[in-house]
């Protein structure tokens, strides 16, 4: 059973160096309610300076995600950004497999897998793996095809210290920056089916133990209900984690959920 409830916000191509000191620097003095983790994901330009500012926060600690990261180790990989580097930066945990990173940049299921498997093999940090549907696979009736398959390349195969690193966010591509969010009810349905199959892959406990997040348009008006479902452990939170105020509310709604 999660025990604890996870707040990350993706600032995906926002914010500078400037921007992410005032933030960072102000949610360094936030309280936050005692199980819930939260975690910021800034541009890999601000990450060394996010690292110090977040190792001097006096409350509570925040973790350091990066957005992305290369799968090949070093190299002559012009403008790639290698695991060794994020994590010379204190970064914890890094976001794979993005829906933006597979419908702009050409990511694949097998490019996923092995940037996870980079990751879990040659480090001890922790990795985000997003999978969700578009528009016309669900309107197809595919959602759970797709969702197995994205799910079976990049988790075979992995010890229980591996899985142990991991967390999924289930984040419908046709619910990601469109305003238009899950229901709290498909998100949960789409959270139990990936529960399903974890246990497929492993079993009942190790499936149990994987934080699962739902991401898509999550506003602090919503962020509550999502949170009551079951199997909905967090949210991953984009636009709305760029307005100080609003991601400062939707950390606070964690606190609804035990
Ligand atoms: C995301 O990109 O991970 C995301 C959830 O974005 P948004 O909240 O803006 O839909």
């Amino acid at each position: 059973m999660i025990e604890r409830t996870y707040i990350i916000a993706n600032w995906k191509m926002n914010k500078k160096i400037g921007d992410t000191e005032s933030f960072l620097g102000a949610l360094c003095n936030e309280q936050f309610p005692s199980h819930c983790v939260v975690g910021i994901a800034p541009s890999f330009t601000s990450l060394f300076v996010a690292h110090n500012l977040l190792s001097r926060s006096q409350t509570a600690h925040i973790g350091l995600y990066a957005q992305n990261m290369s799968q090949e180790q070093s190299g002559a990989f012009t403008g790639e950004v290698s695991l060794s580097m994020l994590a010379e930066c204190g970064v914890e945990n890094v976001i794979i497999g993005h829906s933006e990173r597979r419908q702009l940049f050409g990511e694949s299921d097998i490019s996923i897998e092995k940037k996870l498997k980079t990751l879990l093999q040659h480090s001890t940090l922790h990795a985000t793996l997003c999978v969700g549907e578009t528009i016309e696979q669900r309107e197809n009736g595919n959602t759970t095809t797709v969702l197995r398959e994205q799910l079976t390349h990049a988790l075979s195969h992995l010890s229980s210290e591996q899985l142990s690193r991991i967390s999924i966010a289930y984040e419908p591509v046709w619910a990601i920056g469109t305003g238009k969010s899950a229901s709290p009810q498909i998100a949960q349905e789409s959270h139990a089916y990936i529960r399903e199959v974890l246990v497929d892959l492993y079993n009942r406990e190790q499936s149990d133990n994987i934080p699962l997040l739902y991401g898509g348009s999550v506003k602090s008006n919503t962020a509550s209900d999502l949170l009551a479902m079951s199997d909905i452990n967090g949210l991953l939170v984009g636009g709305a984690s760029l307005v100080y105020e609003e991601f400062i509310k939707i950390i606070r709604t964690c606190g609804e959920k035990k």
